[in-house]
């Protein structure tokens, strides 16, 4: 049946009636959300089932991305927008005396993740049911997601992010395919039938319980499941025997250790901590996930040896890297294969994807802590560790001297890099650049024993979320252009090129600009009383706050052209609004102090009335996916700033282009591919190279003090952080100072600030040229087709998992 308007409507009173027993005029915001999400979940699961089905009779090889994070945003909005229904609901709401953008506000941001990589995971999962792919996300489902940011007095304050206090409208629980984890205990080797066995006793038992979440392809009557985890005590773990209820205390405490697996997401990003918790956690989504996935396979009637030509496992960084020796356990253990057919089977099952080159970000664990939790895995990783350096001292003579340092193994501490690197038959960087640095420099030598596993995969966002849905008037805009195809094949707004020169157009997209940036500044207002100047360049810096990611320059600049101001109150330039969104890691020093940098120059510069014609800062509090997808399609410039080669790729990059906003950026990532699309002149770019920030690593010739001596503009910024300058306290930002200073400043802000101010110039100036300005924007829209997800998912499907597209 097709969805209609009065059919939309009589069903939406029929839920309220049946759920609320009220009718439409009594209904809250709440109860309208939750109606319309239990309207569409008869939709969805219909659909659901229909595709689950599909994939079974059909014997089609499927694919499970293994994440610790999927930060999924909320869901209603491309609910609607996949089963055909927004408008209609959008029209029936308006009817009915609704705000739908309240209503839908309704939805609590499942934040299960910190930042990119979990943003990356969503955008996946998005695509691959929209390109009717069988691929299926598996995670954990952390009762508290990525903290709640409140800013107090200008501080991060860190709030629990309960988002299930409502419940969560899209999850079904499904208790009947509970699986058991084991934790602890110990291994005994045993001789049955002449043969060597592994028993594992006394271990803890954990329940593994899945939560399944639709994931909806665009119109297209796929839906994909995402299967998230939840941790449960196991009631019949203990025999109540003892009069005295000492078995009673015990059991409480054993429900409360195991409930806390799955109780928060550690809010770390591109920062390893060797965390007891942690460890549980991966071992604990491996496992589950993996035996899960086993059982249905033996159910459809398959042979354990034809998991690699219906099964793909890709793990997105090392976080899910368990499940190497999850899978040889299973295979040796359970199902009684012996070594070498397993390892084949396991090498041709899992992929891997790396996300960093950061070395705080590489996850080792203490070879004690390990063995302790997880005896028999840490058996099983001996084992490969053991036969991968005999390989290398017997194939790889050149190599001998590097064997220790590519052991899985060694002096204690288990790489869990490495151990992905063996046992994959895939390992994937995330943009060109970064693909290059791991052949080249990071993981060399694994690429000289492995060349052929090594591939590149360009990250991507979904262009129905961030474009589509985030940005309506430009999407009708673009649609009543070059037609509605670039929807299904986003490689179609190329189309657009044609009119980057027609000021005709040039004047719609401004003015569709300047109708998202007053919606913007009107939310500023109303949340935070402050009156932004709509003509302004809109400025924004929105990321996790990273010393690399280098938020700090950005600041450094503002500073000093608040110091031109001051210097010059007849100053000639364009108004600008900086416009940031970051939370810091709770334990992040370093970070912390950055964000309240930024939020005491705010509070100093925006009150001056010297700059306040020219100058505005907003610290946007609780920067999250809904928030993204309000400041994108206001933007105009994309700060893009990361010290050259520590971004690995970017996504917020490719979100802020496709919303025609101009990068300006380094070398790094997927910025060098957006330059390579749009050309030099589109996009502003500035500072060190990769290259040249490597150099100076190893010939330790950088002198952040001879920069800082050498120009007066930084002498006359950092001085101000150590003199009164923001308020009393000359100390709170000594620290900031220093690292620069006095530990050299390891991420070349001072060395890239005069690059960076000539960069900003441009922009100013460029700015003032409307035409000029709308004609780059109008490219970047064009180029930005090729950042889709459609066109990374199906990338992984034909060269990584040999997946095909499923007619429902
Ligand atoms: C896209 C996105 C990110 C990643 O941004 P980068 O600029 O690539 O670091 C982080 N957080 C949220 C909420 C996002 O939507």
């Amino acid at each position: 049946m097709t969805m209609t308007k009065e059919v939309f409507q009589k069903e939406f009173c029929d839920k309220l009636t049946t759920t609320f027993g009220k009718n439409v005029e009594e209904a809250t915001d709440k109860e309208a959300f939750q109606a319309i999400s239990l309207m569409l979940k008869d939709e969805l699961h219909r659909k659901w089932q229909r595709t689950q089905q599909a994939y079974q009779d059909q014997d089609h090889k499927q694919v499970y991305y293994f994440s610790m994070e999927f930060l999924l945003g909320r869901l209603i909005e491309t609910n609607l927008l996949n089963v055909g229904w927004l408008n209609i609901c959008r029209e029936a709401l308006t009817d009915f005396g609704f705000h739908s953008e309240e209503v839908f506000c309704e939805e609590h941001d499942a934040g299960l993740g910190n930042g990119g990589l979990g943003r990356l995971a969503a955008c996946f999962l998005d695509s691959l049911a929209s390109l009717k792919l069988p691929g299926h996300g598996v995670g954990i489902r952390y009762k508290y997601g990525l903290f709640q940011q409140k800013m107090v007095n200008g501080y991060q304050v860190e709030l629990p992010d309960y988002w299930l206090k409502d419940d969560y409208m899209w999850e079904t629980k499904r208790e009947e395919e509970a699986v058991e984890i084991r934790f602890g205990g110990t291994v005994h080797t045993i001789q049955r039938d002449q043969k060597l066995c592994f028993e594992h006793r006394d271990y803890e038992r954990v329940l593994a319980i899945p939560y399944d979440v639709p994931i909806v392809g665009y119109q297209n009557d796929v839906v994909n499941t995402l299967q998230l985890w939840s941790a449960e005590s196991m009631s019949n773990h203990f025999h109540f025997q003892s009069p005295n209820g000492h078995d009673y205390y015990h059991y409480l405490d054993y429900k409360r250790s195991v409930e806390q697996i799955s109780e928060f997401l550690y809010p770390d990003d591109s920062y390893y901590e060797g965390k007891l918790l942690r460890l549980k956690q991966q071992y604990f989504l491996v496992s589950a996930g993996l035996q899960s996935i086993l059982q249905k396979h033996k159910k459809s009637n398959l042979s354990i040896q034809q998991i690699p030509d219906y099964i793909s496992l890709q793990i997105n960084d090392t976080h899910p890297s368990l499940i190497v020796p999850e899978l040889m356990r299973l295979l040796l253990d359970e199902e009684g294969l012996g070594w070498d057919e397993a390892w084949s089977i396991t090498t041709s099952t899992v992929a891997y994807t790396n996300h960093t080159t950061l070395n705080e970000a590489l996850e080792t664990w203490p070879q004690e802590m390990f063995q302790t939790l997880l005896p028999r895995i840490y058996m099983i990783i001996e084992e490969i560790n053991e036969r991968f350096c005999r390989m290398l001292w017997h194939d790889f003579p050149e190599l001998r001297d590097s064997i220790h340092q590519m052991a899985i193994i060694s002096y204690g501490t288990i790489h869990m890099a490495h151990l992905s690197m063996v046992g994959s038959y895939s390992i994937n960087g995330v943009a060109k650049l970064h693909t290059n640095i791991l052949k080249k420099r990071v993981m060399k030598p694994f690429y000289t024993v492995f060349p052929e596993r090594f591939n590149n995969k360009t990250n991507g966002i979904t262009h129905r979320r961030w474009l589509l849905n985030a940005n309506p008037e430009l999407a009708n805009l673009l649609s009543t252009t070059i037609g509605k195809g670039w929807i299904k094949e986003p490689k179609e707004l190329i189309q657009l090129l044609k009119f980057a020169h027609d000021s005709s157009f040039q004047e719609a997209i401004s003015n569709v600009k300047l109708r998202n940036k007053q919606a913007f500044a009107s939310f500023i207002y109303k949340q935070y009383g402050i009156v932004i100047d709509e003509q302004s360049i809109f400025d924004v810096h929105i990321k996790r706050l990273h010393g690399y990611k280098r938020q700090l320059l950005n600041i450094f600049h503002i500073l000093h052209l608040y110091h031109l101001c001051r210097e010059n109150p007849h100053l000639q330039m364009t108004p600008r609004t900086f416009i940031f969104g970051a939370k810091a890691a709770p334990g992040y020093h370093f970070a912390k102090n950055v964000i309240k940098l930024i939020t005491s120059a705010a509070e100093k510069i925006n009150n001056d009335p010297v700059a306040k014609d020219k100058i505005k800062i907003i610290f946007l509090e609780n920067y999250n996916v809904s928030l993204a997808e309000r400041i994108i399609p206001a933007a105009d410039v994309s700060e893009q700033i990361s010290t050259a080669s520590k971004e690995a790729s970017g996504t917020g990059n490719m979100k802020l282009m496709m919303n025609g906003a101009l990068t300006l950026g380094t070398r790094d990532g997927a910025n060098v591919e957006i330059a390579e699309m749009v050309g030099p002149d589109n996009l502003f770019t500035f500072g060190l190279t990769s290259e040249e920030v490597f150099e100076y690593q190893r010939n330790g010739q950088y002198r952040a003090r001879d920069v800082y001596n050498s120009d007066q503009r930084l002498r006359t910024v950092l001085d101000q952080l150590v003199t009164q300058f923001f308020s009393n306290d000359d100390v709170e930002f000594k620290d900031i100072y220093y690292s620069l200073l006095m530990k050299n400043d390891e991420f070349f802000v001072l060395k890239d600030f005069d690059s960076y101010v000539e960069a900003q110039q441009l922009v100013d100036q460029t700015y003032r040229h409307q035409q000029t300005w709308l004609k780059k924007s109008i490219t970047n829209i064009a180029h930005s087709g090729k950042f889709s997800s459609d066109r990374t998912i199906s990338q992984y499907a034909n060269e990584i998992w040999g997946i095909h597209p499923v007619e429902i």
